[in-house]
């Protein structure tokens, strides 16, 4: 199986890192990566990091942090050096938007998701026609960006609710011709050219979360200096603006494998809620770790 063969030795010391979000109990995709990222690491003397991705504080829970601790402890991964939790980071993720804002490459968005839906609607007649469709939905219509300086300070002041969203084409801009020639090294596949306008003037910091996935996942790869990003395809669109965000901030840039995506007997990609591929339940039910290696043609670990 492709994914047991080691795309390449590193050009470095690897750091690589599992970075799971406690909003349910890992799966077998989860152990994918995880192993993939540890494996990786300790066959070429490497160091593998631990980190809870928690900025969803409304999703995320306590009992699923000490469950990813218990399903890593039961695979027999264990990680190098402090476990950090992006929950306990948020001023820093701040100073990145401040940044950011003050190079005028954010701006504050109002819209709840309704008025969003409603403008799509409506730009589907007009002549310029619909926003184009990005990977997670229809592009931004770009309203409060159109908003007028006075128009934007009347409503902070007042304190109304806000995201903050990158203005994509501000930061395309801001880095001239390095935007066009924006590209990473792919482990398997070898160079891919980014192209982050598919995300258009996606949102950096929540309404509900001062942060974003997208923000404080590249701010701490680079923090954490981790040179080899393994993580599933699901999340390969997002390289195209992780490069972007690197490019904008002059963090170093790491290399990607995207790995194979798991799915049940109906092909559906694996979920936090699919039953029977729950590391927990698979362990209840006396599978064993070197069981689960074999379930994912993974060799055995050294
Ligand atoms: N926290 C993300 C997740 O659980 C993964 C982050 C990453 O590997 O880049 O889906």
């Amino acid at each position: 199986m492709s994914q047991t063969i080691d795309p390449a030795p590193p050009a470095v010391m690897p750091v690589t890192r599992f970075a799971p979000s406690p909003t349910g109990l890992l799966h077998l995709g989860h152990a994918l990566s995880a192993m993939l990222s540890h494996d990786y690491a300790r066959a070429h003397g490497g160091r593998f990091i631990l980190r809870i991705e928690d900025i969803d504080t409304t999703r995320c829970r306590p009992e699923f942090v000490d469950a990813i601790f218990r399903d890593l402890d039961w695979l027999g991964l264990s990680w190098d050096g402090e476990v950090r939790r992006q929950s306990e980071h948020f001023d820093v993720y701040r100073t990145v938007l401040d940044e950011l804002t003050a190079r005028d490459l954010v701006y504050p968005c109002f819209c709840t998701r309704s008025e969003i839906e409603v403008e799509i609607a409506a730009s589907a007649s007009a002549p310029h026609g619909p926003p184009p469709a990005g990977p997670d939905g229809p592009l931004y219509p770009g309203t409060c960006r159109r908003l007028t300086p006075a128009a934007r300070a009347t409503r902070l002041t007042a304190g109304h609710p806000h995201a903050l969203r990158l203005d994509m084409a501000a930061a395309l801009a801001a880095l001239g011709t390095v935007a066009s020639d924006l590209s990473w090294t792919d482990m398997d596949a070898g160079p891919v050219k980014a192209t982050p306008a598919i995300h258009g003037d996606v949102v950096l910091a929540r309404k509900d979360v001062p942060a974003s996935y997208h923000l404080a996942v590249t701010h701490d790869d680079a923090l954490q200096g981790i040179t080899h990003i393994i993580r599933g395809r699901d999340l390969e669109a997002a390289t195209h603006l992780h490069r972007l965000l690197q490019a904008l901030m002059g963090w170093p840039v790491p290399v990607w494998r995207h790995h194979r995506l798991l799915t049940d007997d109906q092909g559906r990609r694996l979920a936090k809620r699919t039953p029977g591929v729950r590391l927990a339940d698979l362990r209840e039910a006396g599978v064993t770790p070197a069981g689960i290696r074999r379930r994912l043609g993974l060799a055995d670990a050294d």
